[in-house]
């Protein structure tokens, strides 16, 4: 902690805000203040920002290589320091300290798997059909980005925007958001590090998003927004990227469904809801949502699965044995205990937790909602937090209208032993990732994001960095 920096990153250099403003890191354990950093204002962004524009065409023109090895070098220094940056991030946000190290292993990958696609760009020489005229087509890289990152995934958030984005040639203003600044403020200090040159990379932290983001989306010279979060302020950052014409991907909110078939093998649907639903306290744009349970297996499923939540430790992210850390803050406490007592409400059976405990630390048990009302919100609000609500169907065809009856579709889970069953409804499901009796989908190599309203593109995997190129088409007549 002690060497962590505190200050905005712009230019290469550590700098106060402009008007000297600083907001508070809270532990989410403990509630106490963890230490203060630069709160940037819209004159630190707009600095980044020349900062990212003036850096941009002498990055451009960097051999791909060159990107490469300095994404190579940022991925084994993270490695290196696995303990220290897990340390950090569960002190800002709270994960237990196991699923942190989780977390550095798979942000440092996305580092690893962009500097190899960095060497990989390619482009096309044809002959166009009329014989003559011949077309050279080359990459280019889309010009500086904003990029703004959530709390949930602090480091890897980070690191499949910026990996993508160094591998491409793009320079970059980060937004990472207000109670999780620490991870991006020491991954900015590894890639200077590791080499990155001055401007490519600019991080301002900040408790005024608006005030330091609306200026950059309108202003022209930024070239691309990628943002992660809820689909509310993606909408937002929509509107505000089309006076400029600016390229957007959009990584946002889920509303997963988890479907367990009749012929599931039960031991799989447990072991992948635990995962689908409690990797991250349930804070997870991926975290199954809606378990829809084949009234034949409901009450086994339920009762089994019951008594692994039910099993698993509450407690600090840095204690030892501890499985499920702390919610980010009360807000989001208070939105998961008003989800269950409305669920509760309608008639929901709680088979375990639904109970918040005294004491200090944003802590919520691991919860059990069975026979859960279909109008209950949690249908229809991301819970983000570690409660699973059980419904149940009986047709497959039933199944499917319900899953796919959401504005959101990020990803589904299908558990069931039959192959035919397994690729049909995968294919009817309106998601961009289907879990095949996996609770688990996220991998650097895949191409990560939705579809309808969970977003637009797609991170990582071979598409990744197409997100921050552009075409540029030659004209050649050969006479
Ligand atoms: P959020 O409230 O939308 O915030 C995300 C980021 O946007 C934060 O840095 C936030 O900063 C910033 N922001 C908010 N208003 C802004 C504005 N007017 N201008 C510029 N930036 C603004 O989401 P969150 O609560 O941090 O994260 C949870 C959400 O993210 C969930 O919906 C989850 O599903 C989604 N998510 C999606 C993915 C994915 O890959 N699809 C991955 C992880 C999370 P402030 O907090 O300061 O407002």
């Amino acid at each position: 902690m002690t060497d962590t920096p505190t200050q905005l990153f712009i230019g290469g250099a550590w700098v106060d805000a402009a008007d000297g403003a600083t907001m508070a890191v809270d532990d989410p354990a403990t509630g106490e203040v963890l230490c203060h950093v630069a709160d940037a204002g819209s004159k630190d962004a707009k600095l980044a920002e020349e900062a990212a524009v003036q850096a941009q065409a002498d990055w451009a023109r960097t051999a791909p290589r060159v990107r490469s090895e300095i994404l190579r070098r940022a991925y084994e220094i993270i490695i290196e320091r696995t303990d220290e940056l897990a340390h950090l991030m569960t002190s800002e946000m709270g994960k237990p300290l196991a699923e942190a190290r989780g977390e550095v292993a798979y942000a440092a990958e996305f580092f690893r798997w962009f500097s190899e696609e960095a060497v990989r760009i390619d482009g096309g020489l044809a002959t166009l059909p009329d014989g003559r005229n011949r077309m050279l087509l080359s990459r280019r890289p889309v010009g500086p980005c904003l990029l703004i990152t959530p709390w949930n995934f602090p480091l890897a958030m980070g690191t499949r925007k910026i990996g993508p984005a160094v591998a491409a040639g793009c320079t970059m203003v980060l937004k990472p958001a207000p109670q999780t600044p620490l991870s991006s403020l020491a991954l900015a200090a590894i890639l200077k590090e590791a080499g990155l040159p001055d401007g490519v990379l600019n991080v301002v932290t900040t408790s005024r998003a608006g005030e330091v983001c609306e200026p950059l989306l309108r202003g022209g010279r930024i070239r691309k927004l990628s943002f992660t979060g809820s689909t509310a302020v993606g909408q937002l950052l929509l509107a505000q990227s089309a006076e400029a014409v600016v390229r957007t991907s959009m990584e946002l909110g889920g509303n997963a469904p988890f479907i367990v078939f009749e012929d599931a093998d039960l031991d799989k649907a447990v072991d992948g809801a635990m995962v689908a639903k409690m990797r991250n306290m349930g804070e997870a744009c991926t975290a199954a949502n809606r378990f829809f349970v084949h009234r034949s297996v409901a009450e086994e499923f339920g009762r089994r699965l019951a008594e692994r939540m039910g099993a698993l430790v509450v407690g600090p992210g840095t204690r030892d044995g501890v499985d499920v850390g702390p919610l980010i803050d009360r807000r989001g406490r208070a939105k998961v205990e008003e989800l269950v007592a409305d669920a509760v409400e309608r008639g929901a059976q709680v088979l375990v937790g639904g109970r918040t405990p005294e004491g200090p630390g944003c802590f919520y048990p691991p919860t059990v909602l069975a026979d859960v009302d279909a109008g209950s919100r949690l249908m229809d609000t991301e819970i983000f937090g570690p409660v699973a609500a059980i419904l149940t169907f009986d047709d497959e065809d039933e199944v499917i209208r319900r899953a796919n009856d959401t504005p959101w579709g990020l990803v589904g889970y299908v558990f069931t032993e039959g192959l035919d069953r397994a690729l049909r409804v995968s294919e009817r499901l309106e998601v961009g990732m289907v879990g095949l009796n996996t609770g688990l989908v996220s991998n650097p190599a895949a191409p990560f994001g939705g579809v309808k309203q969970s977003g637009l593109g797609r991170e990582g995997g071979r598409v990744g960095i197409d997100e921050f190129l552009e075409y540029q088409y030659l004209a050649v007549p050969v006479r």
